[in-house]
């Protein structure tokens, strides 16, 4: 937050005056808006495509640390994991709604910067925002966004359709995001002990971004439109490569081989891990909130795609009794493990 610039106590506004501040610049884009801010609910018409809907909610201290986490990026972030879900069915994200509990601790000028990340999202992304809801909080801040999609039925991908030799791929790279996260972490506590210490992030911009504005994979999912290629089985990775393989694979009732070093990752991710004396593979299974595409294609179609640069073919499904395996640069083949991202026990801890 800009903490030069004058602060203003939310209160002067109340929560009417609060709504029209955040949503009077909203210019609706979509003939399937029909209505949307200002009425009791918001009005949609699909016509004759099928409509996806999909939720998540980000609470301070959770999910994000405003010690490090801008305003701006959260609200870019909060929309765009949710796009993410939308385009992980091949779907096209049309609307969203936004509902925020904020207590006194936050200025309206806190709140503006909230919302010109989120904006600035439904700008990219092409999505109108059709409404929410605003209430107070005794602590922190919660967000929660809803994206509402569309696509024709027949073009929807569900986690449920991976086959025996059908290829895995993947978009991007993996690991970044929580190679970034992990930055973030040691700098805010280097200045946790000593405040008049500069954060030292130089040379590695490339996974604070994946970390602070992730963006979702709407033009993978175009990408293989035109390459005329369905996938058999979609997600997005959200939890880290070895959750979301395990979703497919319980899902499509198939098993998995993956193969150690075909993963995709960043030069950066892997400098950064080795500053760290991790093993960046594991911030690629199991870190999670790198937001690419995780897929599944018909070995028919590896020729449509193998060119494409943004796109890698990691392994291959197989039979469910073989089981899930990651076949390490060695040879050998390990069970992969579901660790995903878990806040609830994270907070035990
Ligand atoms: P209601 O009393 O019917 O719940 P509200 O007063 O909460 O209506 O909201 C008025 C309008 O503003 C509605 O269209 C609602 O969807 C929209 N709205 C409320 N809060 C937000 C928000 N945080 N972001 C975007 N739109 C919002
Ligand atoms: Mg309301």
């Amino acid at each position: 937050m800009d903490n030069t610039k004058k602060q203003t106590a939310l209160s002067t506004l109340g929560e009417f005056g609060l709504i029209d501040r955040l949503t009077q610049q909203i210019r609706l884009q979509h003939e399937s808006t029909v209505k949307g801010v200002g009425d009791d609910a918001a009005v949609l018409n699909f016509d004759k495509n099928h409509v996806v809907i999909t939720t998540d909610m980000l609470t301070e201290g959770i999910h994000f640390n405003l010690m490090y986490v801008p305003l701006k990026h959260l609200g870019y972030k909060a929309v765009v994991v949710n796009l993410s879900d939308v385009f992980a069915m091949n779907a096209q994200p049309r609307q969203i709604t936004v509902s925020i509990a904020v207590s006194s601790k936050f200025s309206v000028e806190a709140i503006d910067e909230l919302y010109e990340g989120i904006h600035l999202a439904c700008e990219q992304y092409g999505v109108d925002l059709i409404g929410g809801d605003t209430t107070s909080s005794m602590t922190g801040l919660t967000i929660s966004v809803t994206a509402i999609g569309e696509a024709p039925k027949e073009d929807l991908v569900y986690r449920s359709g991976a086959q025996p030799n059908d290829l895995i791929c993947v978009s991007g790279d993996l690991g970044g995001a929580y190679m970034g996260l992990q930055l973030l972490e040691r700098e805010n506590a280097v200045f946790k002990v000593n405040p008049k210490e500069q954060p030292k992030l130089e040379g590695y911009d490339y996974i604070l971004e994946r970390q602070l504005k992730p963006e979702a994979r709407g033009d993978i999912m175009q990408a293989l439109k035109q390459l005329n290629v369905k996938p058999t089985s979609m997600i997005d990775i959200s939890d880290g490569l070895s959750s979301e393989l395990m979703h497919i694979c319980k899902n499509s009732k198939v098993g998995c081989a993956v193969y150690e070093e075909k993963i995709p990752m960043d030069f950066q991710t892997k400098q950064f891990a080795e500053e760290l004396s991790i093993n960046p593979l594991v911030a690629a299974l199991n870190g999670g909130e790198d937001y690419e595409l995780l897929f599944t294609i018909p070995l028919s179609d590896h020729d449509k795609i193998k060119n494409d640069p943004d796109i890698t073919v990691i392994g291959h499904i197989t039979a469910e009794a073989d089981g899930s395996q990651l076949i390490t640069a060695a040879g050998s083949a390990i069970p992969l493990q579901a660790q995903g991202w878990n806040p609830i026990a994270k907070e035990s801890e």
